[in-house]
């Protein structure tokens, strides 16, 4: 029945082909020979089957991790440098009709502040993010189609394009909202969305139905197939995700890449990003209920193989994670962060009433973006503000191929340093300026392509006396 190429979830999700990959990987779990054959491909930097990564997750020999560990860092390194690509959610919505079990959105929550922004509160909210300096958002809404339909969603997409307050403007708007069909999927490609992202929550699908109870979103294969529908409808990039928490790790992890490995299989090109969230507390949710839940050191190592399973593949965590526990993933694997994020319908403008609670769940990491930003340069990375890929066109496979030709530091690298400067010169405190100037200076001359390098000098230049807007 397990059919990567099919286009039935059941197939391409396969519950046998997923349960005897959990077998298989506990048989293996100290079977060193194997373990070693499946490092040294990895170590080739081309990925890994669900089949391998499984047996290294299941691997519990201390010195194969840090193996891991290493080779996760030295891929991270390889594929996207020190660049951290910066991001902010906006919350358009929190009407929803489902009955996600985990969700505070959930539609019997009679105590949660129901709130949907109108245009003119979206201008209010988009302004407070460019004024942070934030250039990519992701937009966040419930499901609910008499009070989000998707003309509401595309009115949204392009008031938040069509704000320009003073040197600020939103460039990408990477979308999150619930399944939707082909022609849904194409409106939004035509409104200039980057990422179409949708989490799976869990891929056991006896466990999804109990925990998707009522509401559209109860429908298993049609959630599933989502992707199939965004990229038949002309999305190129797709973020795949799982809710860490609902259900056993070791099956998400192998049918998150089963998904990946499909996607690739039909479309010729796997998820663009992979984001990796974990249950928090919300109102009316308490994360102890499930009883699934997944320590620091195992939400590590599902990262370092996440980086090695699939290397050309982007990953995000949010503020759902605290500092800590982000500076310790960023080094394994991420490669965007989101930083002060607001999870309430309205947050970036003004805090909300305590009888007002409109959020989804509670964040944990609160700085401000300034002192996000300083904070990964004091690490030694880059904060990157770009979003030239998808308007120049490299979606999809051709963003791939500029990965897997190592063209990226002659792109990425001088595009992170642009955006970081006007990052620096319009919204930044003293230190973070003086600490990212320095930065630029000690990065430029790192761009391999002497042409790039010098026209990147020119344009740093250029920003410095107030032009704007660069890109390779
Ligand atoms: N309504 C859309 C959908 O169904 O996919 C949009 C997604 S929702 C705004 C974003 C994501 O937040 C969900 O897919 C879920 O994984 C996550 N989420 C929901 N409740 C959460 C909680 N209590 N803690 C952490 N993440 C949560």
């Amino acid at each position: 029945m397990y059919n990567p190429k099919s286009l039935k979830a059941e197939e391409f999700i396969n519950d046998e082909e997923i349960k005897e990959t959990l077998k298989y990987a506990d048989e293996n779990k100290d079977n060193m020979p194997l373990i070693r054959q499946i490092l040294d491909k990895a170590k080739l930097r081309k990925g890994l089957s669900h089949r391998e990564a499984s047996v290294l997750l299941a691997c519990e020999d201390k010195e194969i991790i840090n193996e891991m560990y290493d080779l996760a860092c030295q891929i991270k390194k390889d594929f996207y440098g020190n660049r951290i690509v910066m991001f902010a959610p906006l919350y358009l919505s929190n009407y929803c009709v489902n009955g996600c079990v985990y969700c505070p959105y959930h539609a019997k929550n009679k105590h949660i502040c129901r709130k949907k922004l109108t245009q003119e509160e979206i201008v209010k909210e988009v302004t407070a993010l460019q004024d942070m300096g934030h250039k990519r958002l992701a937009l966040e809404a419930g499901e609910d189609p008499v009070n989000n339909p998707i003309e509401y969603i595309l009115e949204s997409i392009k008031t938040i394009y069509s704000i320009k307050h003073k040197n600020g403007a939103i460039r990408r708007v990477n979308v999150n909202i619930a399944a939707t069909t082909v022609e849904n999927y194409r409106k939004l490609k035509e409104a200039g969305i980057g990422t179409y992202i949708l989490f799976q929550e869990t891929y056991h699908k006896e466990s999804y139905e109990k925990l998707h109870p009522t509401g559209p979103k109860h429908n298993y294969a049609y959630h599933t197939e989502a992707m199939d529908r965004a990229m038949e409808g002309g999305i190129d990039d797709v973020g795949l995700g799982v809710l860490f928490g609902l259900e056993l790790y070791r099956y998400e992890f192998a049918g998150l890449l089963m998904h990946a490995e499909h996607l690739e299989e039909v479309h010729g090109v796997g998820p663009h990003t992979i984001s990796v969230p974990r249950i928090k507390h919300a109102d009316d949710i308490d994360p102890d209920v499930f009883d699934n839940s997944i320590s620091d050191e195992i939400f590590a190592k599902i990262v370092a193989l996440i980086r090695i399973a699939v290397p050309y593949t982007g990953m995000i965590i949010s503020t759902r994670e605290s500092q800590q526990v982000r500076e310790r993933v960023l080094k394994l694997g991420v490669s965007q962060i989101s930083g002060a994020s607001r999870t309430s319908v309205g947050g970036y403008c003004e805090d909300e009433p305590e009888d007002e609670n409109s959020e989804q769940f509670d964040v944990s990491d609160k700085r401000t973006l300034d002192e996000v930003v300083k904070w990964l340069m004091e690490l030694g990375y880059i904060p990157s503000f770009c979003t030239a890929c998808y308007r120049e066109g490299r979606t999809g496979d051709r963003f791939m191929s500029l990965c897997k030709n190592g063209q990226i530091q002659n792109c990425c690298h001088p595009n992170a340093l642009m955006t970081l400067n006007e990052f620096l010169q319009d919204y930044a405190g003293e230190d973070t300026k003086k600490i990212g100037e320095e930065l630029i200076k000690r990065e430029l001359p790192t761009i391999p392509n002497e042409k790039v390098r010098r026209i990147a000098q020119e344009h740093i230049l250029d920003i410095n006396n107030g032009k704007r807007d660069f890109r390779f």
